[in-house]
C-alpha cells in the first residue's frame, strides 16, 4: 500500500478560479513532497448546477498550469452503483431511514446548528415527533447520528470537534430529488480510491466530522486532514461562482502560480522557463507548517 494518496476534487459547477488553484497547488505539493500520488476526481453529481463544458475545461486548465495526475480521472457521475450499494449496507445495518419531511415542515421549529438547521429526527424510527406522510412521495434518506463528540487533529486548523446530534442532526445521504448527498459520495470515493491525505479548503471543515462518522459506519479508514485558508474578497466572502470569481487566466499561469505560492508562504521561485517549474519549486519548498490558518484577502 502506498503511504500517501492525495486528491484534488473539483465540481464542474464553474471554471477553476484562484481559490481552486490554491487548493490544487497545496494538495499537489503536499502529495509530491511526500513522494505520494495525486488523484483527480470530478465531483459531477449535481447536473442542474453544472456548467456545460466545465469538466473538460478544468482538466485542460490543470494541464496548462503544469499539473500531472496519477491514473485516470474518476467521475462521480459514473459511480452511482457504488453509492447505492453503500446506502443499502447502511439501511441493512439499521442506520439509515427514509425522511418524508419537506423543508417547510421541519425548518419552522428547528434550531440553527453548525451548518444550517439541525434536523429534529421527526422521521426516525420510533420518533415521538413522527408526522403522517404521503407514501407516494419519494423520501430522502438520512443517517442516524450519535450523541457523542467526534474530534480530529487538523494539520492546519488544529483540534476540531462536533457533536453531530447537537450540531448537525441526522443528515441526508440521498436527497428526495434522487441526487446523492456530497457527504456520502465523498466518503465512498475516498475509501474506494484509498485516499490517505485530504488537503482542501476550510469551507469543508464543518463537513469533516460527518465524513469521519460515515467512515466509521462503513469500516473505512479516516484519512489525515489539512484544511486550507480560504481566499476571500474585501467583503470577506469566499471566492466562488456566486461571488463572481474570475476564471483563471491561461495567459498568466506563472503570475497566478507565484501569487498562490505567496499565499501559502512558499519562498519566491527563481526565474523559470515554464509554469511547471514554479510547481516543481513549490514541491521542493513545501512546508505545511508555514500555511496560514486564517482566511486571506486577495484584493
Ligand atoms: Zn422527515
Amino acid at each position: 500500500m502506498p503511504h500517501y494518496i492525495g486528491r484534488f476534487a473539483p465540481s464542474p459547477t464553474g471554471l477553476l478560479h484562484i481559490g481552486s488553484l490554491l487548493t490544487a497547488v497545496a494538495s499537489y505539493a503536499d502529495a509530491r513532497a511526500h513522494g505520494g500520488q495525486w488523484l483527480l476526481r470530478m465531483e459531477d453529481l449535481d447536473p442542474p448546477r453544472e456548467m456545460a463544458g466545465a469538466a473538460d475545461n478544468i482538466l485542460f486548465t490543470l494541464e496548462q498550469f503544469g499539473f500531472e495526475w496519477d491514473g485516470a480521472v474518476a467521475y462521480q457521475s459514473q459511480r452511482h452503483a457504488l453509492y447505492r450499494a453503500t446506502l443499502g449496507s447502511l439501511k441493512a445495518a439499521g442506520l439509515a431511514y427514509p425522511c418524508y419531511c419537506s423543508r417547510k415542515d421541519w425548518h419552522a421549529a428547528a434550531q440553527m446548528g453548525a451548518d444550517g438547521f439541525v434536523y429534529n429526527g421527526a422521521c426516525r424510527p420510533n420518533s415521538v415527533f413522527r408526522l403522517p406522510h404521503d407514501a407516494h412521495k419519494a423520501p430522502a434518506w438520512r443517517i442516524i447520528v450519535p450523541d457523542e463528540t467526534i474530534a480530529f487533529a487538523d494539520k492546519i486548523v488544529g483540534h476540531y470537534a462536533q457533536n453531530l446530534a447537537h450540531d448537525i442532526g441526522d443528515f441526508v445521504l440521498l436527497r428526495a430529488d434522487g441526487h446523492w448527498a456530497y457527504q456520502l459520495a465523498v466518503v465512498v470515493d475516498d475509501a474506494a480510491q484509498g485516499i490517505t491525505h485530504i488537503v482542501r479548503g476550510q469551507d469543508l471543515l464543518v463537513s469533516t466530522p460527518r465524513q469521519i462518522y460515515l467512515q466509521r459506519c462503513l469500516n473505512a479508514p479516516t484519512p489525515h486532514y489539512a484544511h486550507l485558508p480560504l481566499l476571500v474578497n474585501v467583503q470577506g466572502q469566499k471566492w466562488s461562482k456566486q461571488t463572481l470569481a474570475p476564471a483563471l487566466d491561461l495567459s498568466a499561469q506563472e503570475t497566478l502560480l507565484r501569487q498562490v505560492c505567496a499565499y501559502l508562504n512558499i519562498p519566491p521561485a527563481p526565474e523559470v522557463n515554464r509554469p511547471r517549474d514554479v510547481l516543481d519549486w513549490a514541491v521542493a519548498n513545501w512546508d505545511m507548517a508555514r500555511v496560514p490558518k486564517q482566511a486571506i484577502c486577495t484584493e
